[in-house]
């Protein structure tokens, strides 16, 4: 449900409205507007009964039954676009904003030189994972909190904000001392304890789908994150499992509009563990972007062939510094530029 005050409503009517909703047993969430104040309501699991009692309040313009089973993510609850700010990068606004950097840290030499060149080529913030969750218990699993200081120590060098993969509740303090988002990987998508913990947190999140999960899965699970007052949220779409395996996954390009129609959240999109291949990463990323993605996340390495984990979708830098000029051009055709 959604009361929407009049125009001219004061603070106090407002105030009024959602005492009156606490009072009722449900939970109010003021969200002011450019003409108007709209509140929220949640934790009713049917129709609010008694939404008499809100629309005879004073200041109350109309009370609004939301159809869709998320309610703080969608567009219904909050007509603005949601902008998310890491380090100071906005995510969601005019601009597009290109995450580039390597599949796992390997090295303080390598993602130094990766992150050197990516920023050189423009990307707005350093990706890289210390946390891997791998496939095979035998894969490399990353280099933990080593892995996490060479960021940091390529934050500094760089000026880049860093966002990082973190696996479990356990290692989210340790994961917050370094990053500046905390990226919540596919297969952790419906992980809810660590949903609720990263929620709290209240650092903004990079939530990737999950590779069987549809969007209506994706929304819910991004709204537990905002049910732990964190709105600071990404989404990303990185490919699903479909019947067709000639590459790692089908990205869903389509869900990229349909998103920004349901939801107020942000949503960028990853070509490179979308596709498995990195001749597939240059026109996945322009489509992506022409589809109204607000930004990318790619992955970059220096030495593909050795490269300890996703050799085979990473661009080396020459291709990644080529791809973002030419998508500069792509973001400038459908409005837009390229942020950084
Ligand atoms: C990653 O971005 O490093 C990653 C593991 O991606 P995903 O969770 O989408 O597979
Ligand atoms: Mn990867």
């Amino acid at each position: 449900m959604l009361v929407v005050m009049e125009a001219h409503a004061t603070r106090e009517q407002i105030a009024q409205v959602c005492a009156e909703i606490t009072a009722m047993g449900y939970t109010p969430h003021p969200m002011p507007g450019p003409t108007r104040t709209a509140i929220g309501i949640t934790g009713n699991s049917g129709p609010v009964e008694q939404a008499a009692r809100l629309l005879r309040l004073p200041g109350v313009s109309e009370v609004i039954r939301v159809t869709a089973p998320y309610k703080l993510v969608s567009r219904e609850f909050h007509e603005a676009d949601t902008v998310v700010t890491v380090g100071g990068v906005p995510i969601g606004g005019p601009g597009v904003v290109v995450i580039a950097g390597p599949c796992t840290v390997e090295s303080r030499e390598q993602t130094f030189a990766v992150a050197h060149a990516v920023r050189a080529a423009g990307a707005a913030i350093l990706r890289g994972g210390a946390y891997k969750p791998r496939t095979s218990p035998y894969a490399f699993q990353g280099l933990g909190e080593a892995g996490l200081r060479i960021l940091a120590e390529a934050r500094e060098a760089t000026g880049l904000p860093v966002v990082t993969e973190v696996m479990d509740v356990e290692t989210l303090p340790l994961v917050c001392e370094y990053a500046d988002m905390l990226q919540i990987g596919a297969r952790n998508m419906q992980n809810y304890p660590l949903l609720r913990a990263v929620g709290r947190s209240g650092r903004p999140v990079l939530l990737k789908r999950g590779f069987a999960a549809t969007v209506k899965d994706l929304l819910l699970a991004a709204e537990y994150l905002l049910h732990e007052g964190n709105s600071q949220v990404v989404l990303c779409e990185r490919g699903i499992r479909t019947f067709d395996d000639t590459l790692r996954f089908t990205l869903d390009l389509g869900a990229v509009p349909m998103i920004r129609q349901l939801s107020h959240l942000p949503v960028i999109v990853d070509p490179s563990h979308a596709s498995g291949r990195w001749e597939q990463v240059q026109p996945m990323a322009r489509a992506a972007i022409a589809a109204g993605a607000d930004g990318l996340i790619v992955e970059v390495h220096d030495n593909p062939a050795y490269a300890v984990c996703d050799g085979q979708q990473s661009l080396v830098p020459e291709r990644f510094a080529a791809m973002m000029a030419q998508l500069r051009r792509v973001a400038e055709a459908v409005e837009r530029s390229l942020v950084g």
